[in-house]
This record gives C-alpha cells, sequence and structure tokens, in this order.
C-alpha cells in the first residue's frame, strides 16, 4: 500500500519503488527523505511535478544514484523536463546507475508561438538510437492548431545526456509493474484523483503532458542558464588565476 510522505507520494509494486515528488509541501534537498521509503532493486523517481526544480535534481540524482548504487538499487527517471536534459547534457560526470524511462520532448508551434512538452517514452531501441545521435522523434502535430511543430532545440545536443546515463539493453523496467507501483502511489493519496489520468502514459509516445508552456518559462530558463555558464566560467578564472600564483 502507497503512501504519502512530506515531499511526494510513494508506491510499491513487486521490486519496484516508485516516488512522485510533490515539492508544493516541501522545497528540498529531497533524497534524505526518500531514502527511507525505497525499498525491492528498482527506484522510479518521477519528476513531473511543475514544481520540481531541474538545479536541484542536478544536484540530488548523482547523489541519489551512488547511494542507490551501493544498495544494489538501480534508479529510473520519469518526466525529464527539458530544463532538466539541457543541464544534464552539460554535464561530464557519468551516472552510470541511472535510466530514463521518459523524456518531455520541447517542441514549439510558430502558428500559435507556443512550446509544449510532449511525453517520449524510451524502449531500449529509442534509448540506443538516440544515444547514438539519431532515430529523432518526427515533430508531432500542435495540441492546439494541428498544423506541425519543430523540435525546439538541436536533437543531438538535447538527447546528448542519454549518453550519461545507463541504456538498458533488454533488462527495461515492465510498464504494467511501473503503472502498478505508479497506481499504489497515487491511490495513496486520501480522496484525491488529480493525477490519476497520467497512468496511461505508457499507451503511446508524444501524448501531451503539461500542456503549453509559458514563454517566460523560456526566458527564465535561458537565463538560469546563462547564470549558470557565467558561474563556471568564474569558477575557471579563478582556478586558473590560483594555478598561475602556484607557478610564479
Ligand atoms: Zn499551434
Amino acid at each position: 500500500m502507497g503512501e504519502t510522505f512530506k515531499c511526494g507520494v510513494v508506491g510499491y509494486a513487486r521490486n519496484i519503488t516508485y516516488i512522485r515528488l510533490e515539492p508544493n509541501k516541501d522545497k528540498g534537498p529531497f533524497w534524505h527523505q526518500m531514502l527511507p521509503w525505497i525499498k525491492g532493486n528498482h527506484f522510479v523517481w518521477d519528476l513531473t511535478h511543475k514544481d520540481v526544480k531541474a538545479n536541484l535534481i542536478i544536484q540530488e540524482l548523482p547523489l541519489m544514484s551512488s547511494m542507490l548504487q551501493k544498495r544494489n538499487v538501480k534508479v529510473w527517471v520519469r518526466g525529464v523536463t527539458p530544463d532538466l536534459a539541457r543541464l544534464l547534457s552539460k554535464q561530464k560526470t557519468s551516472l552510470p546507475n541511472v535510466s530514463c524511462l521518459d523524456v518531455e520532448a520541447p517542441y514549439y508551434c510558430s502558428l500559435c508561438s507556443s512550446l509544449h512538452a510532449l511525453t517520449l517514452n524510451l524502449c531500449p531501441t529509442k534509448y540506443r538510437e538516440l544515444s547514438s545521435g539519431k532515430g529523432y522523434p518526427e515533430a508531432p502535430p500542435c495540441p492546439v492548431c494541428k498544423t506541425s511543430m519543430r523540435f525546439n532545440d538541436i536533437p543531438q545536443q538535447f538527447f546528448s545526456f542519454l549518453n550519461l546515463t545507463h541504456a538498458p539493453n533488454n533488462n527495461f523496467l515492465d510498464p504494467s509493474l511501473v503503472n502498478r507501483a505508479f497506481n499504489d502511489a497515487e491511490l495513496s493519496r486520501a480522496g484525491s484523483s488529480s493525477h490519476l489520468d497520467k497512468k496511461l502514459w505508457w499507451s503511446g509516445n508524444n501524448q501531451e503532458h503539461r500542456g503549453d508552456v509559458d514563454a517566460n518559462d523560456k526566458l527564465i530558463t535561458v537565463s538560469i542558464e546563462t547564470g549558470i555558464a557565467m558561474a563556471l566560467i568564474v569558477t575557471t578564472l579563478a582556478l586558473l588565476g590560483a594555478m598561475l600564483a602556484r607557478l610564479i
């Protein structure tokens, strides 16, 4: 039976623990709150809540991954947002104990001038293709006006984060078990059914997931990314300065 805890909901199915974060109750960090709930060999970490911040997950994912690896628990992430995918792609540290179940692929409709993040479910074949720079999904029609959209990024760059993760061969998680664990988690919330519509998530690719993304969100993302890049440049310069000082 699933449970509601401080920063999300947790559910179980056979050897899977499913946690969906709900940071509206807590802004994080989350790792120490999630750890006690994790049982079995597979941990599905659902990041689909709109308040899950990519810059926090980028810090917690390597931490969770290495701690759980020691306990022989494999990490599977769901709902990797465009922000998180872009931040991950810039990382150099690999995540050998992490695989992705699905990604929110960013599309842009030029007629509506709107961004749409659509869920792209992964399977071993798709994983391999996208990691090796091919098999990019065809742009689906705009959910609002039905005209064809375009991928709102450079696909090769966007999906390159998959290279940091572990590409599962034939040992992909059984979708029906993931759904069972998901339902267990969602049904644990008393009297709430607001998230139950997501139980159909595995029924096909490119389903609309989160609807419109406000243009302001994109601006904020760009400014956050610029901020991070600036911080990296400043750190690199400081390191170079320190090295030069030692040489002189
Ligand atoms: Zn449109």
